[in-house]
């Protein structure tokens, strides 16, 4: 049976190029689809036909992915039938004649069918599976529509009371950044389990670019304008930032302080765990929290799984292709709270490939962070 590619689910990316089964394991060729994006970077399809032969799968496109060319230390994730997911191996790098890089990965036989992605992939339907088993912990409720018209919504574990602190989230506001999408899932699982976490106020917007979540698009910079750009000036620039923004303003309004955490994935290479001190637009001040939270962040996390650095501080501009404020930078300057942006590995740190397990430990970690912020901050 020949080898066909899927990519007709949720959050499926994929074009296949071509299928090689010549050889006793087929080789299949790919690309990373940018959609409406200028720059491609996640992937996820199925493989079926495999016949439980072994399969080498090439990247073909790492030139049009964001973070270059250089995939030597990217491990993807495998799923075959109904497994749970798993890291494959680094990948080989394969050079055409006239200088064109592509990276393979070999995965011995398994099956009919395999899944590959470019990391862990986290869909509505997870999170509905997490809160499912949380059992009442959390809430939803729709706050507004995306742009082609999907409903967002919030997860709170209670409404605002003026005498409690209230922690706002936002993740995916770029729809490929699943780390981001782990930690907060470890992160409320944290706070389900805790009685004293459990007394805090917390409200997050699980998938603000819903709608590249959905139809598989990475979604930095889409057309027709980044979510995570939208905040000014002129906000909102989308009706995702709108509904954040709203959402923001009225838990303000009512709770005895704010805090405000962005959740993010980096370039596909980087190994860390980081606060970026400034946002990346021209002009951005330093955030003044930024440093001494990341430290602390970064030595409350668990050792193996702890991240190099605690914070980068990107050169003013040095990304200013992405016009607009992001969110975190508009909570500091608009809404006038402390906030951060935490990008988080798709690869891990320098020793350890990240599990899904280990970016729950993340979030569980950056939980007890920011209580004990909050605390410090309450109390002197
Ligand atoms: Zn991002």
């Amino acid at each position: 049976m020949a080898v066909s590619m899927r990519t007709d689910f949720p959050g499926g990316n994929g074009l296949l190029l071509s299928v090689d089964e010549s050889p006793g394991r087929p080789v299949v060729r790919f690309a990373a689809e940018p959609r409406n994006c200028p720059q491609a970077l996640w992937f996820h399809f199925q493989l079926t036909g495999l016949g439980g032969r072994a399969v080498r799968v090439v990247l073909a496109n790492p030139e049009q992915t964001l973070g270059g060319v250089d995939w030597s230390g990217n491990c993807p994730v495998l799923r075959q039938e109904s497994q749970p997911w798993q890291r494959i191996g680094r990948p080989q790098k394969l050079q055409t004649p006239g200088g064109r890089v592509e990276w393979a990965w070999d995965i011995d036989a398994a099956g009919d069918a395999i899944e590959l992605a470019f990391c862990y992939p986290y869909q509505p339907a997870d999170l509905a599976a997490t809160l499912e088993e949380l059992s009442g912990a959390f809430k939803t409720e729709f706050v507004g529509l995306t742009l082609a018209g999907r409903s967002l919504i919030r997860v709170f574990n209670r409404l605002a009371q003026p005498h409690r602190p209230a922690v706002m989230l936002t993740a995916r506001h770029h729809g490929g950044e699943v780390p981001g999408s782990w930690v907060l899932d470890g992160l409320l699982r944290h706070v389900a389990a805790n009685g004293a976490l459990r007394e805090i106020t917390w409200w997050a917007i699980p998938f603000v670019d819903l709608d590249d979540v959905v139809s598989g698009s990475y979604g930095k910079d889409p057309f027709p304008h980044d979510c995570n750009r939208s905040y000014g000036p002129s906000a909102p620039r989308r009706p995702e930032a709108g509904a954040v923004i709203a959402e923001a303003r009225r838990l303000k309004s009512q709770a005895a302080s704010l805090f405000f955490v962005d959740l993010h994935g980096p370039s596909h290479a980087e190994r860390a765990v980081y606060l970026p001190a400034r946002s990346w637009e021209p002009g951005a001040p330093i955030n003044p929290i930024a440093h001494e939270f990341a430290e602390r962040f970064q030595s409350a996390t668990p050792e193996d799984i702890r991240s190099p650095v605690a914070f980068v501080t990107p050169r003013p501009g040095s990304n200013s292709r992405y016009p607009g404020l992001p969110a975190s930078r508009w909570a500091r300057s608009g809404l006038k709270v402390d906030s951060i942006t935490l990008e988080t590995s798709y690869q891990g740190n320098q020793h350890r490939d990240y599990t899904i397990e280990d970016y729950r430990r993340l979030g569980a970690t950056l939980a007890e962070t920011v209580a004990e912020w909050l605390s410090v901050r309450r109390h002197g």
